[in-house]
């Protein structure tokens, strides 16, 4: 049977953050903590394969005790498995040693329920945002790695082949790839399911696996953690709130308007920023 591995991290909605004009701090209160909104269009497409095909569906989770719950949610939505990595060894991580965590876990899936044939992960994550993990795991797992993938196009059981269109600046890319592949998804993906009432029943009962630093007897301590992340947070601020000055230029006639906008860009310090060339303007 087909065995999909998906990664998904816990995040607070970053949607619902907002600045305190006054304090100029972030306002955290009521941010609830939600699944990667990219990790849900992994699941949702990991779970589409299921559907199709038939296949095992393992969520996998680096995070503190409370991100059983996201793996609550995955399992509530159709997922059969959901590992959750928690060890305060493990916190402090870049995005380095959160990879060769992932890794290390997926090897550890591997072992429990057979070979992996895709990884998901989602594009980044709405906390920490590098878009690091995804590719770092695939290299450490040796996997093809199938970025930006915005549809997967066909599924070749029998020639252990697939077709993604990748999503890039000028245009899409479709590649076929041999499994196994690790894949990042992009929200144009698919539209993530509802959890069904199966689910959510299941879900309630359901108790994570909860592999700690002695699950992993090969595991190399210089590599995970604070002790394992070559980058370091220095400090951390909340952006000056941006001032800027508006002029509203009436259009009457819309073409003096239009000729006074350009005028008033030629004149600012955005056209040279930008690289126009003064010979357009005639
Ligand atoms: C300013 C700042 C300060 C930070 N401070 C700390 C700190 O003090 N302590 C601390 O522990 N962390 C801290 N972090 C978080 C840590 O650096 C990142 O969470 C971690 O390296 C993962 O990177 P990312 O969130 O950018 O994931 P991305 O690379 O954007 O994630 C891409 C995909 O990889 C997968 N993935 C990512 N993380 C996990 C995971 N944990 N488990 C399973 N799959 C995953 C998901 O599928 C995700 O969609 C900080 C981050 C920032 C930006």
């Amino acid at each position: 049977m087909l065995h999909l591995v998906v990664c998904i991290k816990q995040v607070p909605d970053s949607r619902e953050i907002r600045i305190d004009p006054k304090t100029n701090t972030l306002i955290r209160q009521g941010v609830p903590a939600i699944v990667n909104y990219y990790d849900l269009h992994g699941l949702e497409e990991a779970l589409r394969i299921k559907d199709r095909h038939g296949a095992r569906v393992t969520v996998v989770t680096m995070g503190p005790p409370s991100a059983d719950k996201a793996l609550k949610q995955c399992i509530a939505m159709g997922a059969d498995e959901g590992v959750l990595v928690s060890d305060r060894a493990f916190a402090g991580a870049d995005t380095l040693a959160t990879s060769y965590v992932v890794a290390m876990t997926i090897r550890k899936a591997e072992e429990e329920w057979g070979p992996v044939d895709i990884v998901f992960c989602g594009k980044q994550t709405l906390d920490g945002d590098t878009g690091q993990v995804g590719p770092g795991v695939a290299c450490r797992l040796d996997l093809e790695q199938l970025t930006y993938v915005e549809k997967v196009e066909h599924l070749d059981l029998e020639r252990r082949e697939i077709i993604v269109h990748r999503h890039l600046e000028d245009g899409v890319e479709r590649v076929r790839a041999k499994l196994p592949v690790l894949i990042t998804a992009l929200a144009e993906l698919n539209e993530p399911r509802r959890a069904s009432l199966p689910g959510v029943l299941r879900a309630a009962r359901y108790k994570p696996m909860v592999w700690t630093t002695n699950d992993f007897p090969d595991l190399d301590r210089s590599k995970i953690g604070l002790r394992g992340s070559p980058t370091i947070v220095a400090k951390t601020w909340v952006p000056e709130p941006r001032k800027v000055n508006t002029e509203y230029i009436p259009a009457d006639p819309p073409e003096a308007a239009a000729e006074a906008l350009v005028e008033r860009l030629f004149a600012s310090d955005i056209a040279e920023k930008l690289g126009w060339v003064q010979g357009v303007r005639a």
